[in-house]
């Protein structure tokens, strides 16, 4: 295995690590005095002598004890920095990174040109860079480039607590390259930090580490924290409930700042605009992060569109297999960026409709309410580190950032909603949409943890205790719970090819990595193995494919490897606009008002069938007919985005034509930013990203089918014939190649009248049936030319089903139950 690794070329030498003398320099008088009280600080002696002596620790210390902040210097003063970025930290949140560079900068009093972050499309990092913070895509995108990371010296992994599945990737692949820098005489120093003790994964585990790490804990001083369970079950509406809690306290309770976590920026804003009219913050600058900054935002969001707007087309050179992947994945975990739309909370009134909403305090202290979640910008979530003015209170309404990954300083009471929004994955499809759920028991307490930092405090917790005994423990790691094709692709590009070896700290289950690798077969990213020998050298040449020149080109799309594969094909016949159109309509799904439903009065029943009608007029004027029309809902999506970036967007355009205002802004950004991958992907490439777009012709319509045939070909789903008709439940129903029952289009497709012999689906929804939405119609003849691998020519039976063509043979799917009727014409499509 570690052969297998140690293919990469060593790179570019790195001078030889001096082992650091055992005593330590004297601290200069520079240190910020507050640094002097954190309690890592009198550990930092136990620290460096187990680094000293120990390729790979582990640090364990409650959030707040200067883990973060303090290793790095320790490291720094010790001399293990030379040449730049000698000191690598990744953090999994991009706030942390651009937030802890600027603060150990500042406490170091040393230039952001040495200490520098980078995250994903954005970064300071210069040649003096020496320590280095970043997210852990991107480390794990330079061991893509460099796989003994000879630019470092030290790597921390911080926050491993999170066990996000990219920080656990990183520490299986570091567990190896730290003993092949050994071999090389070029150590690298591993640290991984942890804000609980609960590091077993990683110290209980011979596949990781031939030598289990030395763990400090670092003792944090924690006042106590009364923890204030509500009594009633929990509400819904807990951002109502979160308003009404910090209004009490700030009432009724002593000085000491309040922090409040909710789940995400939109509701974040909405809590921060009650509260502020509420108690009335009376200084020049009223509310300065609320609208100003929104105005602002959306200033600056109008002016880069505008900016990017004349762009050239697209080359994706398919042969070109140099380029790098730019897929971080952080984006991906930060549960906050469902709702960044800049601008969006502007007119976004969430509607909580409360009527305390108005209701004016009689509290003469005014409170100082601010906003911190990942994506607001790095100056304004500089502010709740600062003490607030004079005769004010602090209240930082914040999103899940504010749990591990940031301490505020002066926080006495904690409101928790008990809730966080997380990616989950569809199993049937795999298709990931953000749910809001309740923390685990383990959060709840950092949430708790919070209050304590500087003196004895108190957490309400707006639930009660026995649903708090209903959480779970911990979260289960990220690895386990996802579809991992996207990682394994990932580490395919890595040419680590027996995935099934490789040392995860929580392995995915093996029939996760067995589908992963089937469906990334199937796509052509993976080569398949010869079917020769016996079926158990098969079965284990499958789990252990290389990755094909297509498979690399799909590894730099920050997409799902479908999607990739549908963008990957997408250069030909200036088909990427309208396929980044398409792929950013599927991930944000639900772009259509429910307009069937019943409505309350008449005035609605007319509101709804007028919605319905201008609805159908933009779908006429989009999809016309022949290939657009068999394009069918996909078809429907681009013709929505299409119209209504047509008419700029606006949320009147939406209301009237029964489209979701906010799906259709996240659509735009996503566009944005998947044009922009794309862009830095094929540098020769200046692509497109007006948003507005012309109808697609309809031979691009036509090709698009392909291309999403060729994306989705595990999704094909084929009508039953009369003659094949078994009883009335399969009357106008589809077989699929993944189950048995019979599914049919969803009533709300185009194609729900029209039943196309063979078509493709973006999922399958359950509901008094199976159904099929976002389908398309495909050809038949096209099926064996653009996926292969799902098909096989079989011989004639020997008493075929009536469908059976001799001409044209017959070719089968992985399910014989599913017969694909083919010509042997050549595709339209080059593949
Ligand atoms: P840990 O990583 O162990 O959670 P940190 O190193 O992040 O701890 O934080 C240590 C201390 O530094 C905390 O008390 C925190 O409030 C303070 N701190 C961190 N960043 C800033 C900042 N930008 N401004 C002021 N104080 C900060
Ligand atoms: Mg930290």
């Amino acid at each position: 295995k570690v052969a297998e690794m140690n293919e990469q070329p060593a790179g570019p030498s790195v001078p030889v690590l001096q082992a650091a003398s055992s005593k330590l320099p004297c601290k200069p008088a520079r240190k910020v005095e507050a640094r002097l009280k954190l309690p890592i600080l009198a550990e930092e002696q136990v620290i460096m002598e187990a680094i000293n002596e120990n390729p790979i620790v582990i640090i364990c210390g409650e959030t707040g004890s200067g883990k973060t902040t303090q290793v790095p210097q320790f490291l720094y003063e010790a001399g293990y920095s030379s040449s730049a970025g000698a000191i690598g930290i990744t953090e999994p949140r991009r706030v942390a990174a651009v937030s802890m560079s600027q603060r150990v900068a500042k406490e170091m009093n040393l230039s952001k040109r040495v200490v520098s972050y980078q995250i994903r499309y954005e970064g300071n990092v210069t040649d003096e860079t020496q320590i280095k913070f970043m997210t852990d895509g991107v480390l794990l995108k330079e061991i893509q480039k460099d796989f003994l990371l000879s630019k470092y010296k030290v790597v921390i992994i911080d926050e491993a607590h999170e066990r996000s599945m990219y920080t656990d990737i990183l520490i299986g692949l570091l567990s190896r390259i730290v003993p092949l820098r050994e071999k090389k005489g070029l150590p690298l120093k591993l640290i991984i930090m942890s804000a609980t003790l609960r590091v077993e994964d990683f110290t209980d585990n011979n596949k990781l580490f031939s030598v289990t790490p030395p763990v400090i804990q670092v003792d944090a001083r924690q006042f106590p924290v009364t923890v204030h369970f509500n009594k009633k079950t929990p509400l819904d509406d807990y951002s109502g409930e979160c308003f009404r809690k910090v209004c009490k306290i700030h009432r009724m309770l002593p000085s000491g700042g309040i922090l409040v976590f909710l789940t995400g920026q939109a509701e974040v804003h909405s809590l921060c605009r009650r509260l502020r009219k509420a108690f009335p913050f009376q200084k020049n600058n009223t509310a300065d992060d609320d609208k100003g900054e929104s105005v602002e935002e959306m200033r600056k969001f109008k002016k880069s569109r505008k900016q990017k707007k004349v762009m050239a087309l697209p080359k994706i050179d398919l042969d070109n297999y140099s380029v790098v992947p730019v897929d971080e994945g952080d984006e991906d975990r930060d549960a906050e960026t469902d709702d960044d739309m800049a601008g969006s909370d502007i007119d976004l009134d969430l509607g909580d409709g409360d009527s305390e909403e108005d209701e004016k305090s009689d509290s003469s202290l005014p409170l100082y309410v601010l906003p911190l979640y990942s994506l607001l910008a790095p100056e304004k979530q500089a502010k709740v580190f600062r003490p607030p003015p004079p005769g004010t209170r602090l209240c930082v309404v914040a999103t899940n950032v504010a749990e591990t990954s940031l301490t505020i300083p002066g926080i006495k009471y904690v409101v928790d909603c008990g809730k966080v929004k997380k990616r989950f994955y569809d199993k049937i499809t795999g298709v990931s949409s953000f749910r809001i759920t309740w923390i685990s028991q383990a959060s709840a307490n950092q949430r708790a943890g919070r209050a304590g930092r500087t003196e004895p405090g108190h957490c309400y917790r707006l639930y009660s205790s026995a649903v708090f005994m209903d959480f779970e423990k911990f979260s289960a790691p990220e690895i386990t719970k996802r579809p991992v094709e996207d990682l394994i692709l990932q580490m395919k590009a890595l040419n680590i090819e027996k995935v099934i070896n490789f040392p995860f700290p929580t392995p995915p289950p093996t029939e996760a990595l067995a589908a992963a690798e089937e469906l990334l077969i199937a796509l052509g990213a993976l080569k398949e193995p010869p079917m020769t020998g016996r079926l158990k050298q098969q079965l284990a040449a499958k789990l252990s494919c290389p990755i094909s020149p297509l498979g690399r080109i799909m590894a730099t799309f920050p997409v799902a490897p479908r999607y990739a594969k549908m963008l990957a094909l997408s250069r030909q016949h200036d088909c990427l606009p309208y396929t980044i159109t398409i792929v950013s309509a599927m991930t944000v799904r639900e772009l259509f008002e429910e307009l069937d439903r019943p409505a309350v009065s008449e005035e609605e029943t007319a509101e709804l069938k007028g919605k319905k009608a201008r609805f159908l007029q933009i779908q006429r004027i989009w999809a016309g007919q022949g290939s657009m029309q068999k394009l069918g809902d996909l078809m429907v999506m681009l013709g929505a985005v299409g119209a209504c970036e047509y008419a700029g967007c606006t949320r009147k355009f939406c209301e009237e034509n029964g489209l979701r205002y906010k799906a259709m802004l996240e659509i735009r950004r996503l566009r944005g930013q998947l044009t922009t991958a794309v862009n830095s992907v094929c540098t020769d490439a200046g692509l497109y990203v007006d948003p507005k777009m012309k109808p697609p012709t309809e031979a691009q319509a036509t090709y698009l089918r392909q291309i999403v045939l060729a994306g989705l070909g595990d999704h094909v789903a084929r009508r039953v014939q009369a003659e094949e008709l078994l009883d009335d439940k399969w009357k106008n129903a589809y077989k699929t190649a993944l189950l048995d029952d019979p599914v049919f289009i969803h009533p709300s497709s185009v194609l729900f009248k029209q039943l196309p012999e063979f078509v493709v689906y973006q999922e399958i929804v359950e509901t008094t049936k199976l159904y099929m939405k976002g389908v398309s119609a495909v050809e038949p003849e096209w099926i064996p030319a653009l996926l292969p691998p799902y098909c096989h020519f079989g011989k004639p039976l020997e008493n075929p089903p009536p469908s059976y063509c001799p001409e044209t043979g017959r070719v089968r799917c992985h399910r014989p139950s599913v017969f694909y009727r083919v010509s042997w014409q050549l595709p339209a499509v080059e593949v």
